[in-house]
């Protein structure tokens, strides 16, 4: 028996008369086609049909997944400044996670609402009033950075589970003694690499699998001792794609030290011009898929969208992983019909929320953990039958649940997301930022607030007296760099912030070989990102059959030579394996 029985007849009615055929996004102005078959996947999950380009939908919801930035912004209670990743103009309060978990903060500021009311109107006072975990963090010990989970002693670590004793890595997992890592996957001892599994003592690595101790592959696969390479199978001992004897390998290697900014920059733009005459892309990077379509999948079975890991019936969302039945929705784990939501871990029958974690029959809600059936709720923590923060008995939840979905649908706004005005961060910093940024166009028909990044440092309690010094006064190479540049704060211009290096940082740095960071962690996060294909597809010509494909775009290497899967096996098969 359904417990929103007049909801449910009233959203049958609209299906029923939903006709397929083209569609104009209202924000993008791109059109798109809606079928019957994509009908009948909308009564499935019981709602209309979003308005909406498929791709901005899940656009728009990524903005809302963890970024990379750290703000410092007034302790709801104190008003001493905290680092924390909500930014000091949004309308969320912050708490010290360690605080935000000793009690339930949403319970204290429940609200009577008016039916009549919009919705979005009513729960921005919610928005405004419940105070969030000032970095989002879950379980973790001795780390600073954004929405992890299972994390030890890492700096800088956003958006990543189960990693340790790591510097700057974003959407990771599993990684430990990495440094400036993106994507990767059980990888031990990197730097600077990005889209990778089961890496070790390599450095500028991307989309590959299972390499030891090499520098600057691409689309490489059980290699080791391998310096400049791509499509490379289980090969031992290249060089820019050359095979060399060991003693040759080794040699050259010992002449390159890769901890002067100079020299690694020059090899990095030498591997990226050599890569871009060189590397055959195939026209997805995926392992051990079944009736899928997308980039970056990993055991997945009829999925669409990008970078999964053991994902089954996913449409049209990006890094879902250990997860099924979900739709337009941006981060989730461990997780089961989730629709339009971002971020869900280990929660089930999730819609139109926000950091969900171990829950399930949530609609319209926000940070909120272990919790179940709450409708329009902001940071709960264990509660059932909550409306707008307010108790109500089973029967009286369920009978106002009905109501409320009703006079929303009439209204327009059930089937909506929130504004991009409610979230702790905004489209321009969320997770959409790095992999697929937002067209000034967009955050303006969005509605989005503009926030200013330089705002990072408008509560920091040090930042007076701070003497900005220019980055190339710092020595080339990392062994000439002495503590006088230890704390030093540089600007990063183009990214409007500041940065510096700790006394820990530059003694890993030493020990590693790594060469002193020249950017803000921001823009170096956006450039390994920009090496490897983004979630946008495009239709493409397989270089080698001319058969019409579909390709997903690369920032940096926009004009790649890709191939159709076939071919691409059959290219890889035709090069010699020693
Ligand atoms: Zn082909």
């Amino acid at each position: 028996m359904s417990k929103t029985p007049n909801y449910d007849e009233k959203v049958k009615a609209i299906l029923d008369a939903t006709k397929p055929g083209e569609r104009v996004c209202p924000i993008t102005k791109k059109t798109w086609v809606l079928t019957q078959n994509e009908i009948d996947k909308y009564r499935q999950w019981m709602v209309p049909v979003s308005e909406l380009h498929p791709y901005f939908r899940v656009k728009m919801i990524g903005g809302w997944g963890a970024g990379v930035d750290l703000w410092w912004k007034p302790h709801v209670y104190t008003g001493k400044p905290i680092l924390c990743s909500t930014h000091p103009d949004s309308l969320n309060p912050v708490l010290p996670d360690r605080e935000y978990y000793q009690k339930d903060h949403g319970i204290e500021h429940g609200i009577d609402y008016d039916l009549l009311r919009s919705l979005f109107e009513q729960q921005k006072t919610l928005f405004a009033s419940c105070p969030v975990p000032s970095l989002f963090s879950t379980a973790s010990e001795n780390c600073i950075g954004g929405g992890y989970v299972h994390c030890i002693n890492c700096f800088m670590v956003f958006g990543s589970y189960d990693s340790k004793n790591s510097w700057y890595i974003f959407r990771c997992r599993f990684v430990d003694d990495c440094i400036d890592g993106v994507f990767l996957e059980h990888c031990e001892n990197c730097f600077s690499c990005c889209m990778s599994v089961r890496l070790y003592n390599c450095i500028q690595v991307f989309d590959s699998l299972d390499c030891l101790n090499s520098c600057f592959l691409f689309d490489c696969r059980n290699c080791e001792y391998c310096f400049g390479a791509t499509n490379k199978r289980n090969r031992k001992y290249i060089w820019f794609n050359e095979q060399l004897s060991k003693d040759e390998w080794e040699s050259r290697r010992k002449q390159i030290d890769l901890s002067s900014s100079k020299i690694f920059d020059e090899y990095r733009k030498k591997f990226r011009d050599f890569l871009e005459k060189e590397a055959i892309w195939s026209e997805y990077t995926n392992v051990n898929i079944q009736e899928s379509q997308g980039e970056y999948f990993l055991d997945t079975v009829r999925s669409s969208g990008y970078f999964m890991t053991k994902a089954t019936d996913v449409e049209n969302s990006w890094f879902i992983s250990f997860s099924q039945q979900i739709k337009d929705t941006v981060i989730a784990v461990d997780s089961e019909h989730v629709y339009l939501t971002s971020v869900a871990a280990n929660s089930q029958n999730v819609k139109f929320s926000f950091v969900i974690m171990s829950s399930s029959q949530m609609e319209y809600c926000s940070d909120c953990r272990n919790c179940e059936s709450c409708f329009a709720c902001n940071g709960l923590q264990r509660k059932k039958f909550h409306i707008f923060n307010k108790p109500y008995s089973e029967e009286e939840y369920w009978k106002r649940v009905d109501e409320l979905k009703c006079t929303m649908l009439d209204k327009g706004e059930y089937g909506k997301f929130f504004p991009p005005s409610f979230a702790p961060w905004i489209p321009q910093t969320g997770f959409s930022s790095v992999v697929a940024p937002f067209t000034q166009a967009e955050l303006e028909a969005m509605e989005a607030p503009i926030f200013d990044p330089k705002e990072q440092m408008r509560f920091a309690p040090y930042i007076k007296d701070q003497v900005l010094h220019e980055i190339e006064e710092v020595p080339d190479t990392i062994n000439d760099i002495g503590q006088e540049w230890v704390n030093i704060p540089f600007e990063d211009k183009e990214e409007g912030r500041r940065f510096n290096v700790n006394t820990k940082e530059l003694a890993y740095r030493k020990q590693k070989g790594y060469p002193f960071p020249r950017r803000h962690y921001r823009a170096r996060f956006k450039e390994l990102v920009s090496q490897i294909n983004s979630p946008e597809q495009e239709i493409g010509i397989c270089g080698q059959c001319e058969k019409q494909i579909l390709v997903n775009k690369n920032p940096m290497f926009s004009k790649k030579k890709v191939y159709c899967h076939d071919c691409y096996i059959n290219y890889l098969e035709k090069t010699p394996i020693f």
